[in-house]
């Protein structure tokens, strides 16, 4: 890459990236009372996010299916639904699109603690997360808050989309170095951006922010989010996580969890003299 003159180098990767798709920089959701405002560069299409994702979470299901995981326990998974079923018309404070969205929310049998929530509102909650951590109520609409927040925000989208810029990168490198083809279809970042790929602190913040705001508008104690973190960091302790591998947690975690649970108080206040 010495070879490179930098100011080419950069012009050369903006053709490339302007040939993969177009670039655009996007407000994904209303700020809400937590005041979540950041813009967000986007080259992969929520299009492309969305139909890997519906077909993705057919795929997941079907397998579980198969294996007889999928929603074993009626009452588990009445439990979740409920929830959900709760939270989800919260989701228009955000985005009113959301609002129209084919939500789906399945339980799937498993040792593993996880949760999450696909581009597009495809929702998978592990029955492990449910029974190791002996989770409440509150507590579960704090993890599902937070994935559906992750799904708001966008965030397996703006995954890709960095995704697709390293790999272009690399590739642009390799192609002036007459190592390979420059271009890139978009649909497989797509793919890359759905699971696996570990969120970045930002981004966690923000669905830290943005959940709790919607179990409080759910009539669901914002607290429990703190809770919820402080028997997931002992559960990580004693095993590996996958919920903790794609959503990395840090020391301040908890203390901005709890300065947002008491800004958005009043919202669960509200809501509890309605409901
Ligand atoms: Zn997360």
């Amino acid at each position: 890459m010495a070879l490179i003159n930098p100011i080419l180098k950069n012009s050369m990767l903006a053709v490339a990236l302007a040939g993969l798709v177009a670039c655009e920089t996007v407000q994904t959701t209303q700020g809400g009372a937590v005041g979540i405002d950041r813009k967000q560069q986007m080259l992969v299409s929520s299009q492309e996010m969305e139909a890997a994702s519906s077909k993705e979470y057919a795929q997941v299901l079907a397998q579980a299916r198969d294996k007889g995981q999928l929603n074993r326990s009626a009452a588990q998974t009445q439990r979740v639904r409920a929830v959900a079923n709760r939270l989800i018309p919260q989701t228009g404070v955000f985005r009113q699109d959301a609002l129209q969205w084919k939500w789906e929310v399945n339980v799937l049998a498993s040792d593993e603690a996880n949760a999450w929530c696909m581009p597009g509102g495809k929702i998978a909650v592990y029955s492990g997360l449910i029974d190791k951590l002996n989770i409440s109520d509150d507590e579960l609409a704090a993890v599902m808050g937070h994935e559906i927040a992750h799904a708001l925000r966008e965030h397996a989208r703006e995954r890709a989309s960095q995704q697709a810029v390293a790999n272009s990168a690399i590739s642009l490198g390799a192609a002036l170095l007459g190592l390979g083809d420059v271009g890139q279809q978009s649909a497989q970042y797509a793919y890359m951006g759905l699971m696996g790929l570990p969120n970045s602190r930002a981004n966690e913040t923000e669905a830290d922010r943005i959940g709790v705001e919607l179990a409080a508008r759910a009539g669901y104690d914002p607290k429990a989010a703190v809770t919820l973190w402080q028997k997931m960091a002992k559960l990580g302790g004693e095993e590996p996580m996958k919920f903790l591998s794609t959503h990395p947690s840090s020391a301040d975690r908890i203390a901005d969890l709890t300065v947002y649970a008491q800004r958005v108080e009043p919202l669960y206040r509200q809501s509890r003299k309605t409901r």
